[in-house]
Formats: structure tokens, C-alpha cells, sequence
């Protein structure tokens, strides 16, 4: 691919949908602005909310942490569109305005249509969202647009044929997700690639959970490189992607980010022999069953029952990947002491409708059920 614009962008972007929380929930604005401003101390300069991050208050936060504090060209800023949480056209159309409202950032570098799938796009279609970004390009509000994309390669590239004006798209890149049938990571980057599309990696630690993956992935990681954890392992192999332009990191206290600066300043692609050795580490991955959730609490929003599905599946898995039966048993107490538990989910299949993995979620709460009975 020959050398585009975006690929200067430092290649560790700041994920904002993870922020760091006070004990009453609300967004912890002191520590993001710590965070923010090592970040960019640090020669980074991507930052990627959405408008429906933390209900709005990501947004909120980029602004007083982010946009207030720094002059606006030292950074670039990135926010999405999200049609599902509107009721109509109109209605779509000003979620650029709130955000603009709420980051106050005069404009948006990056612009997203947000998590595309086969569910989704025909809502995006009617509300002709594609021709509102390049109109709001041409105003000036928008420096690019693309799209943030959960699905299979065929449909990606449809849309990247009939969209040929989207100068980018965001996809989920992870060695765990590499050769899978739902994500695709290698075969979705390929079809962007043959598109000339640049890349925004998003979930290269897969929710975090190759932070801490099976002992047996750590053990050939570790062996590999004592020094480097299996985080910064996920984070160079997202990143020595060709046809890469950044990799978004979720990340939510200050020692991550230290981790993750330590780990992307200086950014060197992996070479033959880490390549190799990510492969061996995948092909033990894949011997240990788990629930593919990322954690991106799409299925949450329109549940009747409030169930913390997201949160449930991540104590399932703590016991089935890692084995640590007593303490996923404890988290769902923890879990469950505010909101519904498993086994009150009336079956309606909204969640299953918004997954954007596919997740048999409804088969996989009576599980939960089971286990933490
Ligand atoms: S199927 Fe169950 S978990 Fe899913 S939205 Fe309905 S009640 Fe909630
Ligand atoms: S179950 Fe699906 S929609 Fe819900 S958090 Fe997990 S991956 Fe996201």
C-alpha cells in the first residue's frame, strides 16, 4: 500500500470508553486529565470517544479533560455516530451537534458511522448517514469520516464498494480473533487493505483479555521475552499490522497507560521470530474454550431486565479460562447484588439482536445460570 497521510498518526491510540471511574461512577475527570496529558507528553496524539460511550459522558470528559486544556491542533479527535439510538433521521443528524456540543471541540478530526454490521446498515441506509458525513466533511465540521465495522469480510467489502468516499475504517484486530469465522480479523484488514483503506485497530487486548491470558499462552510469551507482559505482546502484534494506522487501547488508570506508552513509544513492528512466536500463542489460545465477548455492551441497552450480560460472560470466563471457579463465583455475587441475575432473563432475544459477535447470548446466560447456581 503505498504511504498514506493517516499512516504518520502515532500508532497507540487512547480509547475513552474505559475511563477511569470515582466511587459514585462518575467519570474520575482529575486522572483522565493525568492520563490525557502524558499521553500527549508522550508523542500520541489519537484520542476515540463515541456518542454513546458512558451515556455521553465520555464525550463530556474528552472535553474538559482533552479539549479545554490543549490547543486544538496537538491532538486529533475521533467520535461516532450510533443510528440505533435514534428514532429517526432527524434525530441522527444531530448527534454530531450534541457531540460537538459536549467536547466542544469546533470539529472532528475522525468521524464514525459506529459499528456496522448486517443488522444494522439498512438503518444507516435510511437514514442516509453516509451522505450526511461527506455533507458535514464539505461544512467543515468533519476533517474524515469512515466506519467502525463487526462483521463478515463479504459485507465489508460491499460496503467499501458502495462507499468508495469512506476514507477509513475501524476494525477489531487481535491475534485471538486472527483466523476466527465471527471476527475475521486478518480476512476484514485484507479487505480494507485491497480497498486502500487505512485501519483503526480497536480491541487489540480483545476487552482485556489477552492481558491475562491461559497460563499456557503466557508461558510461550514469557519465554519469548520475560520483560514484555502479554498486553504489549497484543498491542505490537495489532500494530506491525501492514495497512495499520493506529491501535485504540481502552485504558483506564494511569498504570496502563504507562504500560502501554512503554510499550508503543518507539513503536517497531515484530519481527520473523515474534511473529512466530505470536503464532504459537495463538494456536494455544485456541485449545482453551471460552465466550468471545469484547465487552462493548451493545446487547445491554435495550434489555428489559437490565441484566449486566457483559459482565456476567467476563466472570464465566475468568472460570472457564483461567480456572478461578471461587473467585468468578464472588464476582457475580458482586455482579448480580444490584441487577438482575442470569437467570431472570425472560428469553426476548433483543441482546442477540445488537451482539455484534453473534453471541447465542440467551444459551449462554442459562450457563451462567447453572454454574453460579
Ligand atoms: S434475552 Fe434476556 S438478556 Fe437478552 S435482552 Fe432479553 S431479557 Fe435481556
Ligand atoms: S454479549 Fe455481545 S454485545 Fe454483549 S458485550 Fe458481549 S460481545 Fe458485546
Amino acid at each position: 500500500m503505498p504511504a498514506h497521510p493517516f499512516f504518520s498518526t502515532p500508532k497507540l491510540g487512547f480509547g475513552l470508553m474505559r475511563l477511569p471511574k470515582l466511587p459514585d461512577g462518575a467519570i474520575d475527570i482529575e486522572q483522565t486529565k493525568d492520563m490525557v496529558d502524558l499521553f500527549l507528553e508522550s508523542g500520541f496524539t489519537y484520542f476515540d470517544t463515541a456518542y454513546v460511550y458512558d451515556g455521553g459522558q465520555s464525550e463530556i470528559a474528552a472535553g474538559k479533560a482533552l479539549v479545554a486544556r490543549h490547543k486544538r491542533d496537538s491532538f486529533t479527535l475521533a467520535t461516532k455516530l450510533n443510528a440505533r439510538v435514534s428514532t429517526s433521521r432527524e434525530d441522527a443528524e444531530k448527534q454530531l451537534m450534541t457531540s460537538l456540543e459536549r467536547t466542544q471541540a469546533e470539529y472532528f478530526d475522525f468521524y464514525l458511522l459506529h459499528a456496522l454490521g448486517s443488522r444494522n446498515v439498512p438503518l444507516y441506509d435510511e437514514y442516509k448517514i453516509w451522505d450526511y458525513a461527506a455533507r458535514m466533511k464539505e461544512k467543515g465540521l468533519i476533517r474524515h469520516w469512515g466506519f467502525s465495522f463487526h462483521d463478515s469480510p463479504e459485507l465489508l467489502e460491499k460496503l467499501l464498494n458502495d462507499h468508495p468516499d469512506a476514507e477509513f475504517v475501524q476494525l477489531q484486530i487481535n491475534y485471538a480473533d486472527w483466523e476466527s469465522n465471527t471476527v475475521a480479523s486478518r480476512r476484514n484488514l485484507e479487505v480494507a487493505r485491497a480497498h486502500g483503506k487505512p485501519v483503526v485497530v480497536m480491541e487489540p487486548v480483545r476487552g482485556g483479555a489477552l492481558a491475562n491470558p491461559p497460563q499456557r499462552v503466557r508461558d510461550i510469551l514469557t519465554a519469548a521475552d520475560p520483560a514484555a507482559s502479554p498486553a504489549s505482546w497484543a498491542l505490537r502484534f495489532a500494530a506491525s499490522q501492514e495497512g495499520v494506522m493506529t491501535v485504540l487501547s481502552g485504558m483506564s488508570n494511569m498504570d496502563q497507560m504507562r504500560d502501554n506508552i512503554a510499550t508503543m513509544k518507539g513503536f517497531v513492528s515484530l519481527n520473523e521470530h515474534q511473529r512466530a512466536v505470536m503464532e504459537e500463542a495463538r494456536q494455544a489460545l485456541l485449545n482453551v474454550p471460552s465466550i468471545p465477548c469484547t465487552g462493548c455492551s451493545y446487547c445491554t441497552e435495550g434489555c428489559p431486565m437490565q441484566i449486566k450480560i457483559p459482565d456476567i460472560f467476563s466472570a464465566r470466563n475468568q472460570d472457564i479460562i483461567f480456572g478461578q471457579t471461587e473467585r468468578a463465583r464472588n464476582r457475580y455475587a458482586q455482579i448480580i447484588k444490584d441487577s438482575a441475575g442470569a437467570d431472570q432473563c425472560i428469553q426476548c432475544g433483543q441482546c442477540e439482536s445488537a451482539c455484534p459477535q453473534n453471541l447465542p447470548i440467551i444459551e449462554l446466560l442459562k450457563q451462567a445460570a447453572q454454574a453460579f447456581a
